[in-house]
């Protein structure tokens, strides 16, 4: 049996595992934290999280779960900050996680794992103090999102780039969400494929399972005798929830009697459409705003039923890491439309749990809509085979590839135990050296 730490450092400095994801900042890397937390405390690996304070209420320690500690570390004003302006704010998030350890006997942290760029920046700086390996997760790339940007939607900055980039080379593993991101960090940041493990994330299959249609429908509001096609998520540009709205008014339009209902659940976030009312405005100019539905964000208490009383759940986007939305709806039992875009096509099987859109043409997008609607008797073995595939999605599973690399990363980081505070620098510096001389050139 491979290594596995005592206790973790898990830092992810502006997604907090306790916030309400579909909403800002928060979305999958929230909710991925918090539930791989709850898993790898259960197989007995204490899970300590830092992330950064939003609310002067938010207590310094919150015990999540028996073995999963939240620590909100105060760096910068609590509300006000957005994502971009956070690389400002490292240094003090940076000192308190070192503090922290500082108050600890030696040797308390066994393993960081960073989430998300900004998270891994701390890493590096607190796994060559404490001489621990650091796993990180980059989550998205940004040199892949400005390759896929919406129209309208504002680049990644190139700050985040040259950050993935020093932390492709820094972390002594990686981990990406499907094998096409491993290509993707191999092709965009020149990541070496041998420190690269693929581990899926997975959806909460206790929670996400098949259930009353009708029933949901009630908790609702909504009508028992429409076709209901439902966007889950954070309303921004990327995400493309106007592209599902769009292909519904192509659809009205040629059959204005036909019983189609859009429901749009989720809150504003990022530049751009970011604004539900933006989308409503969308609507109404398309003259279907009394056949779009919006809600806002929801507990996944209340998520499961929204998936239940969706005929198809739609996930326009014009790229995706994975796409946790579309695996818990099809746990759910309900097929997914997706765009053919990043995780997508690994998290949804086409022709089988649901389709697979090439481009985001209006056109293509309401003869998908049409396809699907049409056929009840394919939609219903899609069902079927939708909440069968997404099985093999647990967060269980997830923890399990998370121990194996960790097993790898403390094993790699015992063999170069020899790293004396010298060493790592001369090599880390000949490494940027490398790093930078190459993208000169
Ligand atoms: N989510 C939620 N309530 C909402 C909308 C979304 O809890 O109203 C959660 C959803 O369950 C999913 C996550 O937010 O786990 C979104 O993850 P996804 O990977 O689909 O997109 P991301 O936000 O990471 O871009």
């Amino acid at each position: 049996m491979s290594e596995r730490p005592r206790r973790i450092a898990v830092l992810s400095v502006h997604t907090s595992p306790l916030a309400q994801p579909g909403t800002g900042d928060a979305g999958g890397m929230n909710v991925y934290v918090l539930q791989t937390a709850l898993e790898l405390a259960r197989r007995n690996v204490e899970v300590e999280i830092f992330t950064r304070a939003t609310s002067s209420a938010d207590e310094p320690v919150v015990q999540a779960a028996p073995g999963v500690l939240v620590r909100n570390v105060v760096a910068g004003p609590f509300e006000g900050l957005d994502k971009h302006d956070l690389p400002t704010q490292l240094c003090p998030f940076s000192a308190e996680v070192l503090r922290q350890e500082a108050r600890q006997l030696p040797g308390y942290y066994d393993l960081i794992h960073s989430h998300y760029w900004l998270s891994g920046q701390v890493g590096v700086l607190a796994r060559d103090r404490w001489r621990v390996p650091q796993v990180h997760t980059a989550h998205t790339l940004a040199a892949v999102k400005n390759a896929y940007l919406a129209e309208g939607d504002s680049p990644e900055p190139a700050a985040r780039e040259v950050g993935e980039k020093q932390l492709t080379m820094e972390a002594d593993r990686l981990i990406a969400n499907t094998s096409d991101e491993a290509r993707q960090l191999a092709a965009y940041y020149g990541a070496d494929p041998d420190r690269i493990d693929v581990v899926l994330p997975g959806a909460d299959l206790t929670r996400y399972r098949p259930g009353d249609r009708a029933a949901a429908r009630a908790e609702f509001g909504l009508a028992a005798d429409e076709q209901i096609v439902a966007f889950v998520g954070r309303i921004q540009p990327l995400k493309a929830p106007d592209v599902l709205v769009r292909a519904a008014a192509e659809v009205l339009y040629a059959q204005p009697d036909r019983r189609l209902r859009v429901l749009i659940v989720g809150g504003p976030s990022g530049s751009g459409l970011e604004r539900p009312h933006a989308l409503m405005d969308l609507a109404a100019e398309l003259g279907i705003a009394d056949r779009v539905t919006f809600l806002p964000p929801q507990p996944p208490q209340r998520l499961v039923q929204v998936y239940r009383a969706a005929d198809l759940v739609a996930v326009p986007s014009y790229n995706e890491s994975f796409g946790l939305v579309a695996i818990e709806a099809q746990a759910a039992g309900t097929p997914v439309l997706a765009a053919h875009v990043g995780g997508l096509g690994t998290a949804v099987r086409d022709n089988r749990t649901g389709l697979l859109v090439d481009g985001h043409g209006t056109g293509d997008w309401a003869a998908a809509l049409r396809s699907l609607l049409d056929d009840p008797d394919r939609l219903r073995a899609m069902r079927a085979a939708a909440a069968e595939h997404a099985a093999g999605f647990s967060w269980a599973h997830t923890a399990d590839g998370l121990l194996d690399s960790y097993g790898r990363a403390l094993a790699g980081y015992r063999r170069a135990d020899s790293r004396a505070t010298g060493t790592v620098s001369a090599e880390s510096q000949a490494r940027s050296r490398a790093l930078w001389r190459r993208r000169a050139g």
